[in-house]
């Protein structure tokens, strides 16, 4: 009877004491962007020129200066566009001054509020080829895998906790919109911004980074500084080819990376992934 009782504790109280903490956990993570001033992370470039990272919980967007105002790196969820909103004005910039919005890939959380960031400030997107299907369907679709069972799980968990449908609002491109199929550095310069744009698969398929002239990297999620004490260590948490993962992080830092901004977590130096790449020698 006793050893009845103890199951029966082990098999509901455990789980739901789980699930709890964890949803705790995700409406920390989801509301710790509640102050404005909280989401805004202000960088000096090389030259003295102001860069921002603005975090919406668990996701960055950043706004590089470009002609006539700024290139945006990503959005969030689709619910995170009104703290972000607040978060730019409070950084002093004008939304309206956003010109270019590039969405690193096509999933939920990086695409999220772009189409209403697209009606509010007419800006124009740049995007990846392989990204058009899933942009236009405002689906995510999904293909990888955890890089390990203990993120397997707490991913798992996530998706629950937050009932995330990968959905977000359908973005089709128009005439004045950037398609890209070939890294590019061209069309950048004429906006204003050294740098290049270039394919960095293996997180998925359709995942480009920015790399800046001075080393700057915004990579999306390329590579991360997220869950690394599971074992994430830098890479990604999801993977759709392991290989490409890092055949794309060490193209970066041929092509000059010394920095990493990435879509989850706070920026790192190029030493992280020189370590991790020496440990998974792929
Ligand atoms: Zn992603």
């Amino acid at each position: 009877m006793k050893i009845k009782k103890y199951f029966l504790i082990i098999i509901i109280l455990i789980p739901a004491v789980v699930y709890a903490c964890f949803r705790i956990l995700v409406f920390i993570a989801d509301n710790k962007a509640t102050d404005p001033e909280k989401m805004i992370e202000r960088y000096t470039d090389n030259s003295g020129g102001r860069f921002y990272r603005i975090n919406s919980g668990i996701n960055n967007s950043y706004l590089i200066p470009c002609k006539d105002g700024w290139l945006m790196v990503d959005t969030g969820y689709p619910e995170d566009y009104g703290r972000f909103r607040k978060a730019v004005a409070s950084a002093g910039i004008d939304i309206s001054s956003i010109k270019w919005l590039f969405i690193t890939h096509a999933h939920d959380e990086h695409a999220g509020f772009a189409e209403a960031l697209r009606k509010d400030t007419g800006c124009r997107i740049i995007v990846p080829e392989k990204s058009l299907n899933d942009l236009r369907s405002g689906q995510m679709v999904w293909t990888g895998k955890a890089v390990n069972r203990r993120i397997e799980f707490v991913s798992a968990l996530y998706d629950i906790v937050k009932a995330r449908d990968m959905k977000f609002p359908p973005i089709i491109p128009g005439k004045n919109d950037i398609i890209l199929t070939n890294d590019d550095k061209i069309f950048l310069k004429g906006i204003g911004i050294e740098g290049t744009l270039m394919a960095t698969p293996g997180h998925s398929d359709d995942s480009w980074s920015l790399l800046m002239d001075d080393g700057r990297a915004f990579c999306g999620d390329a590579a991360m500084n997220f869950l690394n004490l599971l074992g994430a260590d830098y890479r990604p948490i999801f993977i759709t080819n392991e290989k490409e993962v890092y055949n794309s992080l060490r193209k970066l830092l041929r092509s000059g990376a010394a920095y990493f901004y990435t879509g989850h977590g706070t920026a790192f130096g190029k030493e992280k992934i020189e370590e991790m790449l020496a440990e998974y020698k792929k």
